[in-house]
């Protein structure tokens, strides 16, 4: 699920096969594919910078274009290793190849090096499902109402916590709720939402309101908040996430064994949360 961890390792795995090569070939031969009309426009062009903005892809190219990305729930852009990609090439809603970069083109022209021609320093990235895939002109973003409508990027290098907290605390919602308000703080989705409430103890069901903040030991929002991004920055780097609470129904809950874990829907788009009413109070 693409939650912001996963968008970020998304970006690191296209930034080698991508960044400064240039498109060699574009197609988008799934029927659904917004791009079906406008893949040849991306020809010739060469991908100065991959972004990420909370579960947002945006994959900038030169002449002022850019690929925006989202992948909902079920999407995922996936890299040819040699072995294709998994899935027909024509149910790709983007189908990228790209040039080999000239440091691999260098490395081509060494004896004992890649194949002749350097077709091997080449790459392939292909787009599957998703919500969103279109191609925009890179100002335009900024007029993007889903883009410009993000709060700030819990995983942004640049993360300003106070800032944060006082967003979190001015949504009329349940903890559970406002956490997956990516107008109030972007990035965190369904799984996080309950990892990092159990992990910093925090009910999901109070108002966001109510959270306490200040200092230390009381700082309830600031707990809850570097929380949720110190696991996402683990996840970001490993692969794994916490998996205390999501998705344990019915067990025994692993910190304080005295209650089981509980889930139900929250909110109007109605998304479980999990949790233990004995520890998180
Ligand atoms: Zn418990």
């Amino acid at each position: 699920m693409a939650e912001g961890d996963s968008l970020v390792r998304v970006a690191r795995k296209l930034e080698p096969a991508m960044l400064g090569r240039e498109i060699a070939a574009a197609s988008a031969l799934n029927p659904r594919s917004s791009l079906r009309q406008h893949a040849g426009r991306l020809e010739g062009r060469q991908v100065e910078r991959i972004e990420t903005r909370g579960k947002h892809l945006l994959i900038h190219l030169d002449g002022g274009l850019s690929l925006h990305s989202h992948l909902g729930m079920n999407g995922g852009w996936r890299v040819d290793t040699g072995r294709g990609f998994g899935k027909p090439d024509r149910s790709a809603w983007l189908l990228l190849e790209l040039a080999g970069d000239k440091k691999d083109d260098a490395k081509a022209g060494d004896p004992g090096g890649a194949s002749p021609g350097g077709k091997r320093t080449g790459s392939r990235v292909a787009q599957f499902g998703g919500t969103t895939l279109r191609l925009v002109r890179t100002v335009e973003l900024a007029r993007d109402s889903r883009l410009a409508s993000l709060g700030p990027d819990i995983l942004a290098p640049d993360f300003d916590l106070e800032a944060a907290v006082s967003r979190l605390r001015t949504s009329p919602d349940q903890v559970g709720v406002a956490l997956l308000d990516q107008k109030i703080i972007c990035g965190i989705g369904n799984i996080f939402k309950s990892e990092a409430c159990f992990e910093a103890k925090v009910d999901p069901w109070k108002p966001a309101a109510s959270l306490a903040t200040g200092p230390g030991e009381e700082g309830e929002a600031e707990r809850l908040l570097e929380t949720a991004r110190h696991q996402m920055l683990a996840a970001v780097e490993t692969g794994k996430r916490p998996g205390r609470i999501y998705k344990k129904t019915g067990r025994p809950c692993s910190r304080c064994r005295a209650a089981r874990v509980r889930s139900r829907g929250q909110g109007v788009d109605n998304r479980t949360t999990y949790w233990c009413q004995n520890c998180q109070s």
